[in-house]
């Protein structure tokens, strides 16, 4: 499996304190990274998580606000370094038919989810370009490839990101940096946890591998395109879904 990074890269893990991101941050970590992971307001899962895994460092602030990313990320390379891994997984569900979706809820979700992607990675990327090094990875979702009923503003936000890393991917191709996205299925967290029981039963039995995925899963393949070996994928999507939807 990816091996141990013996020259300490820096990377910034959004939502990095809970579910899926709080995994990454715990494999990045283990794999030898100085892990900087964030989050919005959960201080408790925050600290207990920094205390349990030893993570250098936790920050508060809200993704979808730029200047708050601007400030956080010269707090994260005054102490860390540079960010030469970013990992974009802050998410957030507000759920409901169009008909009946507040133009916040639409907004809010645009915000958090897509809005945040390109905050963080507009940030980072002029020092990836310039030190020649970096990797951009962002958590989609399979509703961003599908499409979901209830689901128009984190639809739009998911496939958003696939369309961001695309067009990002070709930019930096010659730079060093590579731009991936990663998207799950129904993974086992809080954010599916959730759901009411009765439709979590129906939808795990729409899964063809008849469970729901977990968050090491996702945490390997992050730490796969993050590795320094691997400078040649790019622009791509990973589906990880348990073989729901085939693309
Ligand atoms: P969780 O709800 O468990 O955790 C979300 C994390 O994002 C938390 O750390 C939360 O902070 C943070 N966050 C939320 N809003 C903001 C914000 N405005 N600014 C900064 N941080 C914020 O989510 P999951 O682990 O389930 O999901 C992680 C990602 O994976 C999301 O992008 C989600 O859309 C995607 N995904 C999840 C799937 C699943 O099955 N769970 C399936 C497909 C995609 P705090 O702890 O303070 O609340």
């Amino acid at each position: 499996m990816t091996r141990k990074i013996s020259n300490k890269r820096v990377v910034v893990v959004t939502g990095g304190t809970r579910g899926i991101g709080a995994k990454i941050s715990q494999t990045m970590h283990e794999f030898g990274y100085k892990v900087a992971a964030t989050y919005m307001g959960n201080d408790k899962a925050a600290k207990a998580f920094q205390e349990k895994y030893g993570i250098d460092m936790v920050l508060k602030f809200d993704v979808g606000d730029y200047q708050a990313c601007s400030d956080a990320l010269a707090e994260i390379e005054k102490k860390l370094g540079p960010v030469d891994v970013l990992v974009n997984n802050a998410g957030i569900t507000r759920d409901s038919f169009l008909h009946k979706m507040t133009p916040e809820h639409w907004h809010e979700v645009i915000r958090t989810n897509l809005d945040s992607v390109f905050n963080m990675s507009r940030l980072v990327v002029d020092g990836m370009r310039n030190r020649g090094f970096g990797r951009i990875i962002s958590i989609s979702s399979i509703n961003g490839l599908s499409g979901a009923m209830g689901q128009t503003n984190y639809a739009a936000a998911k496939a958003g990101i696939i369309g961001f890393s695309k067009s990002l991917a070709l930019e930096v191709a010659s730079k060093g940096v590579t731009v991936n996205v990663v998207a799950p299925g129904y993974i086992e967290t809080d954010m599916v946890k959730a759901i009411a029981p009765e439709i979590l039963a129906k939808i795990v039995a729409k899964i063809p591998v008849k469970k729901l995925g977990n968050t090491e899963g996702i945490a390997r393949l992050v730490a796969f395109l993050a590795d320094d070996a691997n400078g040649f994928t790019t622009g791509a999507t990973f589906s990880t879904n348990g073989g729901q939807y085939l693309m």
